[in-house]
């Protein structure tokens, strides 16, 4: 069965009064449930210590960007390598945000990729199309492209550490959010490219990201290819995410 995750972008948002206040409400409320997801809590790097002290180790962890080196004289990075040292089980990787503000290509996310999964940790590559490829008719075909790309690498056992979240560009943080039946359609075909890409499609985990909240997500986590979300502004409000995270459909 593939894993249900409900992960929480904090994108570079909060303080140490935040993680007090959020995580151990998140852990209370939304943690270990029957018939609930694994729960991810990716905050700004600095903060990880802290949010896996106040959660006393029962929340997974992940950093919202690695190095595409290992080591070395790359002032003002952080390695794969270093966020597993820190406790972290996960590494988004080619969120729409490193793509659009800091140039980040298919080959910069492949090579993330590969480090991500050279230091055991799991790889949450995030693909998505903007309004004016959906509008001219090219989303499918961006996103094939951009899964292909990002996980060129990636082989035989190393497909256990990857998850894919499609994000339309359009739906990050505008409060729109594609349809359950356009999401579905998106990550069917998604798993159409991953099995055309030899991997074990039926067992890779595809999140879907794009202002999810507590009243939208229910309709989404229904749909048989989407595996769980990626949670941006909702992710900083207790009940909201913890509303998210209880939306699965009893019995998965
Ligand atoms: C994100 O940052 O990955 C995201 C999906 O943001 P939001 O939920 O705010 O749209």
């Amino acid at each position: 069965m593939r894993r249900k995750i409900v992960a929480g972008n904090w994108k570079m948002n909060g303080s140490k009064d935040l993680v007090q206040q959020l995580v151990g409400v998140i852990c209370d409320r939304a943690v270990g449930l029957d018939d609930a997801a694994e729960v991810v809590v990716i905050p700004p790097a600095p903060y990880v210590p802290l949010v896996q002290q106040q959660s006393d180790g029962k929340l997974a962890l992940g950093v919202q960007n690695v190095s595409e080196w290992q080591s070395g004289a790359y002032t003002g990075e952080v390695s794969a390598d270093m966020a597993k040292d820190l406790g972290c089980g996960f590494v988004l990787v080619g969120h729409s945000e490193r793509r659009q503000l800091f140039g980040e290509s298919d080959d910069v996310a492949a090579r993330k990729v590969e480090r991500v999964l050279e230091s055991g940790l799991t790889a949450v590559l995030c693909v998505g199309e903007t309004l004016e490829q959906r509008e001219a008719g090219e989303a499918e075909q961006v996103v094939a492209e951009q899964v292909r790309r990002g996980l060129a690498g990636v082989a035989g056992d190393q497909w256990e550490g990857v998850v894919v979240a499609y994000e339309p560009v359009w739906a990050i943080g505008t409060g729109k959010t594609a349809t359950a039946e356009d999401a579905q359609a998106m990550h069917a075909e998604i798993r159409s490219v991953l099995k055309a890409m030899d991997a074990p499609a039926e067992e890779i985990s595809v999140l879907y990201g794009g202002s999810v909240k507590a009243d939208n997500a229910a309709a989404l986590f229904s749909e048989p290819d989407i595996d769980g979300g990626l949670i941006g502004g909702a992710s900083l409000k207790a009940d909201e995410f913890i509303s998210i995270c209880r939306s699965f459909p009893a019995g998965n």
